[in-house]
């Protein structure tokens, strides 16, 4: 095979290494130099991996705007949009809920927290938590153009919802604006295939950077912590979804999977569920068959609230914190830390590390000590990304069985291997 003919999974996944070889290799040679981190850490690695995700975060909002608007149109009855956004709801909060078991039970069971690790010199400032009131209160814009531009989904969200059940409801000039919106989306999706061809060379820029950065260093006392968390999250990945993929629509996880891996690989590279949005989006209509109605609304709000990873990080961290500071978690905290860890994940935002950041309201909320989260921000960067990968599997296995459920699903595309393949 000659370069040209392999397909983009191939060109990601050989940027990502030959950007990893790359870092190590100068790390290696030019330690500490200056000109490595001028030209390439803080130069040309920099700005290459940069564009790549702004490119991808360009399209987010207009995205999401113009194509749940399209949703909204064709899911003209109020019932039918309740019962959609309420399964979504429930069947998010099922998945998370499973993956914090699993992650407490598995810190419980392996340990990994020593008490001997605490050290003086250890400061963490967490950031004051808004109260659930302000959180509903904002879920309404007072202005949708200000929602857009500082890229607040839920209110993106609530507007768009709002804004296409009313183009269902206004007769022959409504269809105007709602064909409209049909071809803005097929523009939007266009321009997602064409970003996405960049993605080699950003994911190569990327993973040169991080592995140039990356302290080996931190990793030493918190190994253990980092491999609970690492096999949660595949355990969650490779067995419970698929389980749940497989008892709820029936469909193949083999094929889910394959298709996947794409979306998977731009939510590892960039750490943020928010910057992969277009390409989850493209591949759950064109690869994966889920009617842009189901997935238009479905898939935003998953980035936005559907967590799991994340979930588990936080759910592991907690029990670890505990460990290393000697204090004895009782049956209602762990009770606590579900329901917080909960809402933290909930209220993470998907992008690169805020899932730390909202740790603290979880530690805080069973009195253990912030400064817990100095421990192991060192490893957390890798961690991150390997859990917005699980994240948007997450959001994806409930689109298509939510999909499944609601005759929004086209079983020749999910089926068909060439689908929606981005030429390479
Ligand atoms: N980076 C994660 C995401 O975008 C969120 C987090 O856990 O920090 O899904």
């Amino acid at each position: 095979i000659t370069k040209n003919k392999l397909g983009l999974t191939a060109k990601i996944l050989l940027g990502m290494l030959l950007g990893v070889i790359l870092g190590l290799l100068l790390r290696n040679l030019f330690p500490g130099s200056e000109w490595v981190e001028t030209y390439l850490t803080k130069g040309l690695l920099h700005v290459i991996g940069t564009i790549f995700i702004s490119s991808l975060k360009m399209l987010v909002v207009p995205l999401v705007f113009v194509s749940l608007v399209c949703g909204t149109c064709s899911l003209s009855e109020p019932s039918k949009l309740g019962r959609l956004g309420g399964k979504t709801l429930l069947f998010y909060l099922f998945t998370t809920a499973i993956a914090l078991s699993v992650a407490i039970l598995a810190a419980i069971v392996i340990h990994p927290g020593n008490a001997s690790m605490v050290t003086e010199n250890m400061s963490f400032s967490a950031k004051i938590a808004p109260s659930l009131a302000d959180v509903i209160i904002n879920i309404v814009p007072t202005n949708p153009l200000k929602a857009m531009s500082q890229g607040n989904m839920l209110q993106i969200i609530i507007f768009a919802v709002i804004f296409g059940f009313a183009i269902a409801h206004i007769g022959e000039r409504g269809r105007r604006v709602a064909r409209l919106f049909d071809d803005l989306n097929e523009v939007i999706m266009r321009v997602v295939t064409l970003v996405m061809q960049l993605a080699p060379y950003g994911v190569f820029a990327l993973m040169a950077k991080l592995s140039l950065t990356l302290g080996v260093e931190t990793f030493g006392s918190v190994v253990k912590y980092f491999f609970v968390v690492l096999g949660v999250l595949l355990i969650h990945a490779f067995v419970v979804y698929p389980t749940l993929l497989k008892t709820f629509s029936g469909l193949s996880p083999i094929t889910f999977m394959r298709k996947m891996r794409d979306v998977q690989l731009f939510a590892f590279s960039t750490a943020s569920s928010n910057a992969t949005l277009p390409v989850t989006i493209e591949t759950a209509e064109h690869r994966l068959g889920v009617d842009n109605k189901i997935a238009s609304f479905t898939l935003p709000l998953g980035a936005t609230i559907n967590m799991d990873g994340t979930a588990i990080m936080q759910g592991v961290a907690t029990v670890f914190i505990a460990q290393v500071f000697g204090i004895e978690l009782t049956i209602t905290d762990y009770i606590t830390v579900v329901v917080t860890a909960t809402l933290a994940s909930i209220g993470t935002a998907g992008v690169p590390g805020v899932g730390l950041i909202m740790l603290a309201m979880v530690l805080n909320q069973v009195g253990l000590p912030v400064e817990g989260i100095a421990l192991i921000i060192g490893v957390d960067r890798l961690l991150d990304m390997v859990r917005t990968a699980v994240n948007v599997t997450g959001d994806t296995v409930a689109t298509l069985v939510i999909a499944k459920s609601e005759e929004g699903f086209n079983q020749d595309t999910f089926h068909n291997p060439d689908a929606g393949r981005v030429a390479p």
